[in-house]
């Protein structure tokens, strides 16, 4: 094997996904077709569930340093936003930060851990067998071939990893279409006064300003249309009847509402992540913060394989646990999408107006907000584990611990699982059995879950396992349950088979 993973695409997926990878051990290459990194950003902003995951590997100071934070975010811009401040955790907010920093900032990382990222190579075809995958493509110095044990594609929405495996891409083509700019000069007057639901006015922390426009007159232009300075200019004027001082664009481009989800996340050897495995318009924000957390689901699973310690069937998990994520995801934009539509087609202005005033109604119920707010911020998502105890799946909050006066981020800074034992009973048990892959702690805040005597948490801050003080401590159970997850503990006394261990 030249590598033990090629990740095709240097996105902020394919980034987050290599360093994932190079922190448990695992070689990794990433080939990126693109000469260079770009600065344009088509996302703007980080979510409470992405920003905890990059606070699981102590990284999360770097991204708030060069960002902004706002307490709210909206849902298919009605007039009452998303309350974040009301979730629990310890990151209830929007973080607005362009993905051209996230990407700088991620490739800083996947750099510290000493990743060769490849400009300029094109992957362009693969083929596979029982061990391995060959990758063809073209790079700077002609055509190149590479083999490794596993392949993804992070390679965006036309991902030609996605169709060299054969994975078909169900879904619907757009049927409306949207307008970005970024702009140097602005007329700040007007700007304060904007207040249209098909106007998105956004400040960078470049200087420069962001609009987003979906303008009723153009919205059926084909996605693939390129947009004119001039064009931009009489959209925004026939919205906002204003045109805002706009000139200098550094940026301006068409986006639309194709919908897509890959039909498998995995196809033996290979595997998507991020807009290889989902499109969709980006309502609410939600690509690239969905591409990072299949990236965070998929890294430690393909280690644990690498590293040969991987449960039966751990894998398959990725497919199982990310896929309903997608299908949650390019559901709730279209839902968005539908209602933007409707708002922009005059014959329905009145009822759409009423719709939009009910959903504004319902959204000043606080359990409504925060059900919804917990979608979009991710912060909700919880792997199936039928006939589990209902915390298993779910993500573990930030609790402080007692043991090593810390808290439960910094147990996970290291990317194995996390142990917490709140009575005393298991920590011996688990640090002999699994020290390589796990990190144990002793005591902490149990608010969160009073009755939670022991918890194990995965690598990507989900729960694996918990043990309630109504089941008696058993180490011939906690020994199954965590080689469900970890896989075999690493003493010779073996008291029971991981297969026997359903997952
Ligand atoms: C207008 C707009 C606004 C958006 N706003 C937000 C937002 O606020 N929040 C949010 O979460 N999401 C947002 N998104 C979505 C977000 O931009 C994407 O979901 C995100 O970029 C996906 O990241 P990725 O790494 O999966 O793919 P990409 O960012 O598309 O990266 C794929 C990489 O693969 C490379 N590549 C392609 N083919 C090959 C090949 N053959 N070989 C090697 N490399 C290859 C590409 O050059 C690219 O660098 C927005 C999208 C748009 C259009």
């Amino acid at each position: 094997m030249d590598t033990d993973v090629v990740i095709s695409g240097a996105g902020p997926t394919g980034l987050l996904l290599g360093t994932e990878l190079a922190l448990a051990g695992v070689r990794v290459r990433i080939l990126e077709r693109q000469k260079k990194r770009h600065d344009q950003s088509r996302a703007l902003t980080l979510h409470p569930r992405s920003v905890e995951i990059l606070d699981l590997r102590g990284i999360a100071d770097r991204f708030l340093a060069l960002g902004h934070t706002v307490p709210s975010w909206h849902f298919a811009g009605l007039s009452r936003r998303l309350d974040f401040s009301a979730l629990d955790t310890r990151h209830g907010y929007t973080l607005f930060l362009e993905q051209a920093r996230t990407e700088r900032l991620l490739e800083e990382r996947a750099r510290e851990l000493g990743i060769e990222i490849s400009y300029g190579h094109e992957v362009v075809s693969l083929t596979q067998d029982g061990d391995g995958v060959d990758v063809t493509g073209v790079g700077p110095d002609g055509d190149f071939a590479l083999r490794a044990a596993y392949l993804v594609g992070c390679d965006g929405g036309r991902s030609p990893v996605r169709e060299s495996a054969g994975i078909g891409f169900p879904g619907s083509d757009g049927t409306m279409s949207a307008m970005l700019g970024d702009f140097a000069v602005t007329d700040k007057e007007a700007i304060a006064a904007a207040g249209q639901v098909s106007l998105l006015i956004v400040p960078l922390t470049s200087g420069l300003t962001r609009f987003v426009l979906t303008d009723p007159k153009r919205m059926r232009v084909p996605a693939t249309e390129p947009v004119t300075f001039e064009e931009f200019r009489e959209a925004l004027v026939d919205v906002a009847g204003t045109s805002f001082g706009i000139a200098e664009p550094h940026w301006l481009s068409r986006f639309g509402n194709a919908t897509r989800l890959a039909e498998t996340y995995r196809a033996g050897r290979v595997f998507l992540a991020g807009d290889a495995a989902h499109i969709h318009f980006p309502a609410a924000g939600q690509g690239l913060n969905t591409g990072l957390q299949d990236a965070m689901n998929l890294g430690w699973k393909l280690a644990a394989d690498l590293n040969g310690w991987a449960p039966p069937g751990l894998l398959d998990t990725y497919h199982g646990e990310r896929f309903p994520v997608g299908e949650l995801v390019t559901d709730n934009t279209q839902v968005q999408t539908l209602l933007l539509e409707l708002t922009l087609v005059p014959d329905y202005q009145r009822p759409v107006t009423a719709l939009r005033e009910l959903l504004d109604s319902l959204l000043e119920i606080p359990e409504v907000n925060t059900r919804l707010a917990g979608l979009v911020s991710a912060l909700a998502t919880s792997y199936p584990s039928p006939g589990a105890d209902p915390l298993v799946g779910t993500r573990m909050p930030d609790l402080s611990l007692a043991s090593a006066d810390r808290r439960v981020s910094e147990l996970m800074h290291s990317g194995k699982f996390g142990y917490v034992d709140f009575t005393g009973d298991g920590a011996a048990q688990v640090a002999d059995g699994w020290e390589d892959r796990v990190t144990v702690a002793t005591g902490g805040d149990r608010s969160w879950a009073e009755d939670v005597s022991e918890v194990l948490v995965r690598p990507d801050g989900h729960i694996a396992w918990v043990r309630r003080e109504n089941d008696p401590p058993d180490a011939a159970v906690r020994e199954a349950r965590i080689s469900a997850w970890a896989g075999t503990p690493e003493r010779a006394a073996m008291k029971v088979r991981p297969r026997e261990a359903a997952l």
